[in-house]
């Protein structure tokens, strides 16, 4: 019983993040048109022009790695289906398995299988390591105290975590039966807006960025300029408004370490980590291989290598083309690095989209107001200013873009019944 209300939240999470990245999602750039390079100022347009083929090409070959992925879980699952009636089969997948499951876990947040070479005892030793020291040593605990409740922030952010721990959200946080991960929140006195999350669960909140919120908050009482609505703009180009007027200020705490709680349990910084190593491995078999290719097929290479020590001339010839071999050894770290460095930005940003989304839904299962993530965006967008530059130099996707997402999210997530109602039924 309990297995089907779990299994039907994570059903609305997974729906909610497609809507979220169909909603958010640009093919080729529209900020990016010829009137945009024209009009650049800050960045020359050649640049301008080069740098968004060269993305769009990394866009393409990212997209065409994960069909290839989803295209094999795929069929390993058709052959497992087609296969599991058969006794020896059955034995055998219970300890191949073992190495599957640990290889390619499925991340809860959207149900599909992803390479990760940590295991998460590895990855909670390794985030654990991290955390403490920044924990004891590096930030200074905040001992700000709230202008309207008076209540300390950090407990704010302490009870806000606990409730996000509850166990209607354990599906998501800590799976069954895997090591669990320790979610807990700190709060460091910093002016930074900002707050991270370390591998294992330990989540740092800068206490400039509750402060900052919580003054939206006081000028929302004053009747001042503050944030009440949000004004979204579809891709289509058509708006809509969203009233924001009830959103608490733990709501939007809860949507913000909703979204760091996510990074955490979705394993992303292991994921890119194994991402980048295999790619790496593969890159450098590949280019040795096709630089090998070539010296082997270079007749006069080959004859220079030949040559006895005694000829001056062709000892002189033979550096000069393995300079040229480093060159291109070098030359071709270049592309690939930069490559690698557009692909990590390619998928930071869809790990943005995935941790906004997962973290509406954490705080919603936990009683929140779904609109404080909305909330939290449209506090960005006042925070940062209008983005000037388009989202395809950031980590980061724009808050317009994250509000598009968010939307998407909130219509589907509202629209479906919440874990709490589904559980009495
Ligand atoms: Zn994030």
């Amino acid at each position: 019983m309990t297995q089907s209300i779990q299994a039907r939240s994570l059903n609305v999470l997974w729906e909610a993040q497609k809507e979220g990245l169909k909603a958010s999602y640009n093919p080729v750039f529209p900020e990016v048109t010829n009137d945009y390079i024209k009009s650049c100022h800050v960045v020359p347009g050649t640049f301008c022009r080069v740098y968004k083929t060269l993305y769009d090409s990394v866009a393409a070959v990212h997209y065409g790695a994960s069909k290839v992925v989803q295209a094999t879980c795929f069929v390993f699952g058709k052959i497992d289906q087609g296969l599991n009636n058969i006794l020896p089969y059955r034995f055998l997948k219970q300890r191949v398995f073992v190495v599957y499951n640990y290889v390619l876990p499925i991340n809860p947040i959207n149900g599909q299988r992803q390479f990760n070479l940590f295991s998460r005892n590895a990855e909670k030793f390794l985030g654990d390591n991290i955390f403490y020291p920044i924990n004891s040593y590096r930030l200074l605990e905040s001992s700000a105290i709230s202008l309207t409740s008076g209540k300390n922030y950090s407990s704010i952010t302490a009870d806000v975590t606990e409730k996000l721990n509850a166990s209607v959200n354990s599906e998501i946080l800590n799976p069954n039966g895997q090591t669990p991960f320790n979610y807990r929140t700190k709060l460091a006195h910093s002016h930074q807006i900002n707050a991270f999350a370390c591998p294992g669960g330990g989540m740092v909140v800068y206490d400039g960025l509750i402060k900052e919120l919580e003054r939206e908050f006081v000028l929302k009482n004053q009747g001042s300029k503050a944030i009440t609505s949000s004004t979204v703009t579809l891709l289509d180009g058509s708006q809509e408004t969203i009233d924001l007027s009830d959103v608490r200020l733990e709501d939007v705490t809860a949507a913000l370490i909703g979204h760091e709680m996510t990074h955490a349990a979705s394993r992303h910084s292991m994921v890119v980590i194994t991402a980048n190593l295999i790619t790496k491995v593969l890159y450098s078999a590949f280019k040795y291989l096709a630089i090998g290719y070539m010296k082997a097929n270079d007749q006069e290479y080959q004859s220079l290598l030949k040559a006895p020590k005694s000829d001056k001339s062709a000892i002189t010839q033979l550096k000069k083309k393995e300079e040229h071999y480093e060159k291109m050894h070098e030359s071709s770290d270049w592309v690939f690095s930069k490559g690698l460095d557009l692909l990590s930005l390619f998928r930071s940003r869809q790990n943005e989209f995935e941790a906004d989304i997962t973290g509406m839904y954490l705080a919603a299962n936990a009683g929140f107001n779904l609109k404080g993530a909305i909330y939290l965006q449209e506090f960005f967008e006042k925070e940062a200013g209008r983005d000037w530059y388009p989202d395809f130099f950031l980590t980061h996707p724009t808050s317009a873009r994250r509000k598009q997402a968010l939307l998407a999210a909130y219509d589907t997530l509202n629209k479906q019944p919440k874990a709490a109602d589904s559980r009495s039924a």
